[in-house]
């Protein structure tokens, strides 16, 4: 039987790559990846010659019984996404998911993923915390964010820079103005930034200064 590892790679800063990553990457036979492009640069900075092989979210499907075949024949995979951790708002879920109905051994190596410094950095309660990921853009936003309005855990998002002053609207709209937020940008690189205050605080601090980089938000919950 072979195996599948779910491997995490640094949100900017090439440093948080673990030892035992780059040990797991150089011994499999085949990594799976995202963008080859990508990786390829990741596996070329750490002198890791392993096979590479796209697998993304227009062809996973597809590859499924592929390579749970393959794993059943003894081959040795390792999934990894263009950054953070695998099957984390990207592809990794569906492989995850045939490997466990078939028996096939999963490891996930701890590693980056952008959400627990961002958690952590927010100094909002983090004893519980739901993860939303992404909202959804347009069918169902509106009933989440109904939903989410009555959460009275802290809650982490994930959004691109040019929809981040639509989505704070929509939180001051559902969730009020005054709510706790906390917002993370560019985890890990240069230009590293966590701006805390109250929804309408932190909009107004964004619309003063065009969002620009990666961002994760976090919404304190409900009081109850
Ligand atoms: N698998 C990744 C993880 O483990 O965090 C998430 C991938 S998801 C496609 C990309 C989103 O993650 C970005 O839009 C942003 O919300 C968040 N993200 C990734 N890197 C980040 C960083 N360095 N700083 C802030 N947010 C980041």
């Amino acid at each position: 039987m072979g195996k599948l590892y779910l491997v995490p790679t640094p949100i900017g800063n090439l440093e948080d790559m673990t030892l035992r990553a780059i040990k797991v990457l150089k011994e499999v036979d085949v990594v799976l990846a995202e963008d080859t492009r990508t990786s390829g640069k990741l596996l070329k900075h750490f002198e890791i010659n392993t096979p590479l092989q796209s697998h993304h979210m227009h062809n996973e499907h597809k590859q499924l019984d592929g390579l749970v075949q393959k794993m059943k024949e003894g081959s040795i995979y390792a999934l990894i996404s263009d950054a953070g951790t695998p099957a984390i708002s990207d592809p990794g879920f569906l492989l995850t998911r045939a490997c466990v109905e078939n028996d096939i051994e999963v490891e996930c190596l701890p590693g980056p993923t952008a959400f627990v410094p961002a958690l952590v950095n927010s100094g909002l309660p983090n004893d519980r915390f739901v993860f939303e990921g992404f909202l959804p853009i347009k069918k169902g936003r509106q009933t989440r964010l109904l939903e989410l309005a009555e959460e009275t855990r802290t809650m982490v998002f994930y959004e691109s820079p040019h929809k981040l002053i639509k989505t704070l609207t929509h939180f001051a709209e559902y969730f009020g103005e005054d709510r706790a937020i906390s917002v993370s940008r560019e985890l890990t690189k240069l230009y590293e930034e966590t701006v805390r205050g109250t929804l309408a605080e932190v909009l107004e601090h964004f619309n003063k200064k065009a969002p620009k980089g990666e961002f994760v938000i976090v919404v304190g919950g409900k009081k109850s």
